[in-house]
């Protein structure tokens, strides 16, 4: 049985996001870090029911993001996906110029369609939209933290003027009336809205029942776009049930460890938690780093006699005031990079020493070790908290790696060891 559902994310920790949900619904899924390069190995079918292209296009010049969505596509309709989810954050970040609606024309084009649907909701993480109105949580999107977005400021909250801004096409409404009334009535409203002219229209939903309403609605449409909270109402199109099948795993065996290069409020109490259980921690400092000495060597010493006993944590965490100080030396852009090139050799070091189950903490500093570690292909396995999942890499050697990686915020305060405490190959 070949791929049904292909997906193109626009970025990384997105994409894990989208794929965790359709492997709860059913789903097994894999996601890919960037669209597989021509050849041999471009060519390996995929053992999945969903395959998930991760991208890094969400801020790029709009013809870069469409040139990767439609080299993403390509690879997915090769593979035989017969529906594709272009997937973009609940918070519908997108420059002015685009990315969103540029890269929805296109996808249309491409695969001769002349509608979608635009739905960034995610009723379970704060994001729903009514009358085309995106709110976070309790306040409009423009009046949220979004508005001061150092890459994507979003200062208007109605997603239809939003899109028809970014497109040449129209865009119109499915709003909540109709999607409270049902799949038919929602696709007498599609009817419509396409005798109408409109290419792309937003669709209302504020709860859980609403998405699943929209999935059932839009089977058969080539191509849906979405945050990943419509993924939740999308498997049972293809007779998907939430199982613990789908989230199997090959298991890994190995050492335990953790890197975390992530210096958000909620990673920085994962550390403190960490450090007070008394487990062996090692701390990088970076203006250390930068001075030439051996960090990395000293961090796997120090791990490497204690990695029989446990979780070993790595971190270069600090609260914001450490943090500004060493910005402030090397420069806010240089740190970062020195830090999430220190980590990744750690990473890779950490796995050539025997870790086989590995936490990484912080968005940037996955996407560093992932290609430290030469990794493209994750199999995605249960949720360890809400949007982190398990999942299981191939090494060179043939030898299973499990990866959980975590994007700042998430992850309750036991993370670092609680993730280790749930099997990866099963379900909870
Ligand atoms: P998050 O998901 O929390 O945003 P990221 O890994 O994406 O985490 O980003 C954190 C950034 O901060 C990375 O570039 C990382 O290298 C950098 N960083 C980590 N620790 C420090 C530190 N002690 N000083 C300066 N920069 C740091």
């Amino acid at each position: 049985m070949g791929i049904r559902l292909g997906c193109i994310a626009d970025d990384f920790t997105g994409a894990t996001d989208l794929a965790n949900n359709l492997v709860r619904a059913g789903m097994r899924a894999v996601q890919l870090i960037d669209v597989p390069a021509e050849g041999a190995d471009g060519r390996q079918p995929v053992d999945a029911d969903a395959v998930v292209i991760a991208l890094k296009s969400r801020t790029v010049p709009a013809a870069e993001a469409v040139e990767a969505s439609l080299r993403a596509l390509a690879w997915l309709r090769d593979a035989g996906a017969e529906q594709i989810y272009f997937k973009y954050c609940s918070t519908f970040d997108s420059t002015p110029a685009g990315n969103i609606g540029p890269v929805s024309e296109a996808l249309m084009e491409a695969l001769g369609t002349g509608f979608t649907i635009a739905t960034p909701a995610f009723p379970d993480n704060g994001r729903t939209v009514f009358k085309g109105h995106l709110f976070v949580g309790d306040v409009l999107l423009a009046d949220s933290g979004m508005r001061n977005h150092p890459l994507t400021p979003m200062t208007d909250s109605n997603l239809v003027s939003v899109l028809d801004a970014q497109t040449e096409g129209e865009v119109g409404l499915i709003d909540h009336t109709v999607v409270a009334a049902g799949a038919e009535a929602i696709r007498a409203r599609v009817d419509e809205l396409r005798r109408e002219g409109v290419g792309i229209a937003v669709a209302d939903a504020v709860s859980n029942d609403d998405l699943v309403r929209l999935g059932a609605a839009v089977r058969g449409l080539p191509l849906v776009t979405a945050g990943s909270g419509l993924a939740i109402g999308l498997p049972r199109n293809w007779g998907f049930e939430p199982s613990r099948a789908a989230a199997r795993l090959p298991p890994a065996g190995g050492h335990a460890a953790v890197v975390s290069g992530s210096v958000s409020v909620a990673t920085n109490r994962q550390v403190q938690q960490f450090l007070s259980g008394g487990r062996p921690a090692f701390a990088v400092d970076p203006l250390r780093v930068a001075a030439g000495e051996d960090v990395v060597g000293e961090a796997l010493e120090f791990a490497g006699t204690r990695l029989g006993d446990g979780p070993v944590l790595v971190y270069s965490t600090e609260a914001p005031d450490a943090v500004r100080t060493v910005q402030g030396r090397l420069g806010a852009a240089e740190a970062g990079e020195l830090v999430e090139r220190t980590l990744a050799a750690v990473a890779r070091g950490l796995v050539e020493r025997g870790v086989r189950r590995l936490v990484v903490a912080g968005g940037e500093t996955s996407g560093a070790v992932v290609r430290e570690l030469g990794v493209n292909v994750l199999r995605i396995g249960p949720q360890i908290d809400p949007g982190v999942p398990w999942c299981a890499a191939a090494l060179a050697d043939g030898d299973t790696l499990h990866l959980a990686l975590k994007s700042g915020n998430f992850g309750g305060p036991g993370f670092f060891t609680a993730a280790f405490d749930l099997p990866a190959t099963e379900a909870p």
